[in-house]
């Protein structure tokens, strides 16, 4: 990224190789937000109700629960379980889960550990929220603006900031946020969320602000960025689900059609996000 950032007269001027564009609104500011509460991520099982699940030969707990997208203790706490044995044929509560996904992990998925207290690995197609407070106890600067409501998203890879790779995820984030920061003089870092290579989403800057991430389109526009180099490959499959599902999740919260995705590339001079994960969104929004 080359672009900066400066005040000009009161408005945040972004000048980048080959745009030069004022991103400012004093009456932005005034907005009201009309930003929905945060309903959680599927895998925290935030979601209303539940499905009953037939025991299947063959079954454990943590397949269930994997293909579930609901936590082992939770399933284990709301059917009274004491123990990882389970009966073929008996019904189990899944609280706020909707759907049984196909096993299709259990090969090549590591060992399949029935203790509660084991971590399980995201599934694909879900993802795990990490609040900015886990990662950075730097407030937002005031040369923010208001989001004002959101009716676009614009996808991203941190392989637009050199260096980045092999580097420890919230390490990553808190070097693009340095750098956006202390460097650029932002509010604080551009992108909204940003998708780990695990199954974890980490919010960036808080959605109630404008984000700085598309050098002058950034008005009610949301910033995902996805944690890595997409140039050439895809992300792995659980950063892709993740991803996929969030996407959705966002898209649900805000109102925005599917058909109001981009790839940075489309909105700003840039390569970002990558051959690979582009040709992905524009599927995606197909
Ligand atoms: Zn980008």
């Amino acid at each position: 990224m080359t672009r900066r950032g400066f005040l000009v007269g009161g408005a945040v001027l972004f000048i980048t190789g080959c745009t030069r564009k004022a991103t400012t609104s004093a009456d932005q500011v005034g907005y009201r937000s009309a930003i929905p509460p945060y309903q959680g991520s599927k895998r925290t099982g935030a979601a209303a109700g539940g499905i009953w699940y037939s025991v299947a030969p063959g079954d454990t707990l943590s397949s269930i629960a994997r293909r579930s997208a609901v936590d082992v203790t939770v399933i284990a706490r709301a059917n009274g379980l004491s123990g990882p044995q389970l009966q073929p044929g008996s019904r189990l509560w899944l609280p706020g889960a909707s759907t049984m996904a196909e096993d299709a992990l259990t090969q090549g998925d590591g060992p399949d550990v029935d203790d509660p207290d084991a971590p399980l690995r995201p599934h694909p197609g879900t993802y795990d929220l990490v609040k900015r407070e886990e990662w950075t106890t730097a407030r937002i600067k005031g040369n923010n603006y208001l989001m004002g409501g959101v009716d676009r998203i614009t996808v991203h890879h941190t392989g637009e900031h050199p260096g980045m790779e092999g580097i420890p995820e919230i390490e990553v984030i808190q070097r693009i946020e340095r750098y956006h920061r202390d460097e650029r003089h932002w509010a604080a870092i551009g992108y909204h969320y940003l998708v780990g290579k695990t199954g974890k989403v980490y919010e960036g800057r808080p959605v109630k602000y404008q984000g700085a991430h598309v050098s002058g389109a950034n008005e009610h526009n949301l910033g995902i960025s996805v944690i890595g180099d997409f140039m050439h490959q895809l992300p792995n499959p659980e950063q892709l689900g993740a991803l996929k599902a969030f996407l959705t999740d966002s898209r649900n919260r805000f109102s925005v059609a599917k058909g109001r995705v981009y790839g940075h590339r489309e909105l700003g001079k840039s390569v970002c996000p990558g051959d690979a994960l582009f040709a992905w969104v524009t599927a995606y929004r197909a």
